[in-house]
């Protein structure tokens, strides 16, 4: 191996540590941080119960939420992009796989009791 072959291999091989690290980051902060203090503060609790009052479940719901939160959760992006210079690359994945938590909400059994309390409810089809 030439040292310029060992040279682009340690470059491809730091940026896509830097990539994996970043969306890591940016789903602990954008998706788990800002979503605590979202259920935390009963102000912001106000503005995210919009999100949560969503009756059909799926991949629209990551989508339902009111501008506020929208500007809230963007915050928790660019603040670690800025401080930690995170690739753009990692923000662009975070969101396309963030954006899709909800998409197998209809796949899984939920948690959710069936009218009389005692079956749970395993989806649609089941649900009384
Ligand atoms: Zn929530």
């Amino acid at each position: 191996m030439s040292a310029r072959e060992f040279l682009t291999n340690v470059v491809i091989l730091s940026m896509v540590v830097q990539i994996f690290a970043g969306v890591v980051i940016l789903d602990f902060s954008a998706g788990y941080l800002a979503h605590r203090a979202l259920h935390f503060f009963p102000v912001l609790w106000r503005f995210h119960r919009v999100h949560h009052s969503d009756d059909f479940v799926d991949v629209t719901t990551t989508y339902r939420t009111h501008p506020v939160e929208t500007v809230w959760r963007f915050l928790f992006v660019v603040v670690p992009v800025w401080m930690i210079g995170i690739p753009a690359l990692a923000v662009v994945i975070q969101r396309l796989v963030g954006s899709q938590w909800h998409s197998g909400a209809r796949q899984y059994p939920t948690l959710t009791l069936g009218r009389s309390g005692a079956v749970p409810c395993l989806g649609d089809a089941q649900c009384p």
